[in-house]
């Protein structure tokens, strides 16, 4: 392949590729509407679970969040101790305020009523109870967006919905 078949050919897959991921790939940095300074790419989490992301633009071609700011909102499920992400679905589970349960580091509470308290917890299979437990969504800045569960919606409109029972392998 001579040099101009070369160039033409890398050019052809910068103009094709989403922006954030040429960006990504030559490790340019960019100032995220947080204010601070960010990669597009990176490796986030704790260090038993690291997960690689990429950030995608939002407002001004800027992403909302830099790579720091999600990885401090990363927490973890209660019931199962794996991590939830930003953006990632979430239910809502809760126990009696008696002792019996005692929430591990990272864990989120939503809800505390004095006699039970409400954790965020994940969407795994072998953790949710079924996939008609989705309550919503952990977003940033580190919060719940409260989704109704496809139960929920089902009781308010009245109408049948047919769910996918994810307690089962
Ligand atoms: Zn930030
Ligand atoms: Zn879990």
């Amino acid at each position: 392949m001579s040099i101009v078949q070369w160039i033409k050919k890398r050019l052809y897959g910068f103009l094709h590729y989403p922006r954030e991921a040429v960006l990504a790939s030559l490790g340019i940095q960019t100032t995220a509407e947080c204010g601070h300074k960010t990669k597009w790419r990176g490796i986030v989490g704790p260090y038993d679970d690291r997960r690689e992301i990429n950030l995608h633009s939002e407002k001004n071609g800027k992403p909302d969040y830099c790579l720091k700011c999600i990885e401090n909102t990363t927490i973890r499920c209660a019931w199962c101790n794996e991590i939830i992400l930003p953006n990632d679905p979430i239910t809502l589970y809760g126990a009696e305020n008696d002792g019996g349960f005692v929430p591990k580091k990272w864990v989120q509470i939503y809800n505390n009523n004095g006699k039970s308290t409400t954790y965020v917890g994940c969407l795994r299979w072998d953790c949710a109870e079924t996939g008609a437990d989705r309550a919503g969504f952990w977003r940033m800045p580190g919060k719940v967006e409260r989704h109704p569960t496809p139960i929920e919606e089902c009781l308010n409109s009245g109408e049948m919905v047919i769910v996918e029972n994810l307690s089962k392998p």
